[in-house]
């Protein structure tokens, strides 16, 4: 018999730097199809899956305002980046047989479908992978924040964000050999050291609203499912 689910319905957050691969800029179209068929595996455990893609591969508020742009600019800059890899990660579910919906926060009717909340909960009900695009169509706020206020809103069980390392560590991993893996560690913890898990504002978020936070790596194939079903390694920020 396979694994009971850890949740019945989790937000995958993912930063856009995830989708360059090994390139240094924009989508990597096969790194996006990979990182697709992470998503599949756990779609078809019947997992509930929300989804929400940073911009950072493309364009980020605070590098625009630091060469001169008025933030709020640069920041809808960052948002329709967001769209962007949305559109990509859409392409590359749908490529391989998922069902998705992407809903921005800002309308773009011709390209997706607006956020409202209770269609977006029905798309969950129905198998749909839901894609949540432009961030909280707020300038000043981050997907980081974003990622939050939607798994909230959705009743999502966890925010599940995929990085590079497969948790939370005393001290960077790949510079410091010794440092060890946190399995659990308190929103306070994480906030008072100034752990890079997540922006303060999103942890606070999540804290207030005892929403649980794991961190897990997307670079082992399989490892989102393995997590989901209560093994593999990972963090669990709670
Ligand atoms: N952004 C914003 N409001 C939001 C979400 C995002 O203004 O609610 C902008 C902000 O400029 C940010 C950019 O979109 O820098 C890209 O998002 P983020 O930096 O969170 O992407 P990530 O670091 O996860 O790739």
């Amino acid at each position: 018999t396979p694994a009971p689910l850890l949740y019945p319905r989790v937000l995958l957050k993912i930063s856009g730097e995830a989708l360059m691969g090994d390139t240094s800029f924009g989508l990597h179209p096969p790194t996006v199809a990979r990182i697709a068929a992470e998503v599949k595996r756990v779609h078809d455990l019947g997992v509930e899956l929300c989804l929400v893609i940073g911009g950072g591969n493309i364009f980020r508020g605070l590098q625009g305002s630091a060469q001169g742009m008025e933030r709020a600019s640069a920041d809808y800059m960052g948002m329709l980046a967001t769209v962007m890899n949305a559109l990509g990660m859409q392409s590359a579910l749908e490529e391989l047989g998922v069902q998705t919906r992407v809903i921005s926060a800002i309308p773009m009717d011709q390209i997706c479908e607006p956020y409202i909340r209770r269609r977006a909960i029905r798309h969950l009900e129905k198998g749909r992978v839901v894609i949540f695009a432009a961030g909280t169509g707020n300038p000043y706020f981050t997907t980081d924040t974003a990622a939050t206020l939607r798994a909230m809103e959705m009743n999502c069980g966890a925010i599940m964000k995929g990085t590079q390392v497969d948790g939370v560590y005393t001290a960077d991993p790949k510079t410091t050999p010794d440092a060890k893996r946190y399995d659990r560690i308190s929103y306070d913890e994480v906030l008072i050291k100034n752990l890079k898990v997540m922006d303060a504002s999103a942890i606070a978020l999540a804290r207030d609203n005892n929403l649980p936070l794991i961190i897990f790596s997307l670079h082992q194939s399989g490892g989102f499912a393995e997590v989901l079903s209560g093994r593999g390694k990972f963090t669990i920020v709670e």
